[in-house]
């Protein structure tokens, strides 16, 4: 039975060039691949664009409303399909693709971001780990050597807090960077809502001393 993989990873983990590299390996051995991802990302319009300059074009471009089923059509002979930009699929896309490789028996890689630059999920990240049968994390490094593991949102150079869930990477003056926890916390700032009484540095100084 074929298997939904969700490859997730913070910003320059190379989901991009390992989504191409699976792709060739295919394609190296006569097999053929579908290549899919989200209209959400504006970068490379219908090119995928990895950081160290591969490019190549999509099979199928998905709105949000699309139905994956109705937009890829035949899928005879197709051995793989596999998406970029996962976290910006809708649930009811996330489901699709699951069904086709239950039904279908195609298997299909997704790979994305888990959570977004104020650590929430994206819907079609959260549906991908609810539904996926196999998940792999693909690495990057923070600043301070550690794994990285969430996504800082930059503007002008400074980190921010606020803003729209979705802004691309290179748009305007925005930029990101991936973080390690700690790193996190230290530039960006707490991930407590604001709505408790303390402010949450307040709060854990206080443990931090209970426990020195
Ligand atoms: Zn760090």
């Amino acid at each position: 039975m074929a298997k939904l993989y969700f490859h997730y990873g913070a910003m320059n983990s190379g989901k991009s060039t390992a989504l191409m590299q699976v792709a060739h390996n295919y394609e190296e051995r006569d097999q053929k691949v579908m290549v899919m991802k989200s209209s959400v990302d504006t970068k490379g319009d219908a090119y995928l664009v990895s950081r160290i300059g591969l490019r190549r074009k999509v099979d199928v471009l998905l709105q949000p409303d699309d139905s994956i089923c109705e937009k890829m059509g035949n899928l005879t002979g197709i051995a793989c399909i596999l998406v970029d930009e996962a976290q910006f699929l809708t649930a009811r896309q996330v489901d699709e693709l699951y069904e086709i490789t239950k039904r279908i028996d195609i298997p299909v890689i997704c790979y994305g971001l888990r959570s977004d630059f104020k650590t929430n999920g994206f819907l079609g990240s959260i549906r991908l780990l609810e539904l996926a049968d196999e998940l792999e994390e693909l690495i990057t490094i923070c600043r301070c050597g550690k794994r990285a593991k969430l996504n800082a949102r930059k503007v002008g150079g400074r980190f921010v807090k606020d803003g729209d869930q979705v802004a691309i990477d290179g748009n305007g003056d925005v930029t990101y960077e991936s973080l390690c926890g700690k790193c996190y916390l230290k530039y960006v700032g707490s991930i407590l809502k604001e709505s408790i009484q303390e402010v949450p540095e307040q709060s854990f100084e206080k443990v931090l001393k209970l426990t020195k």
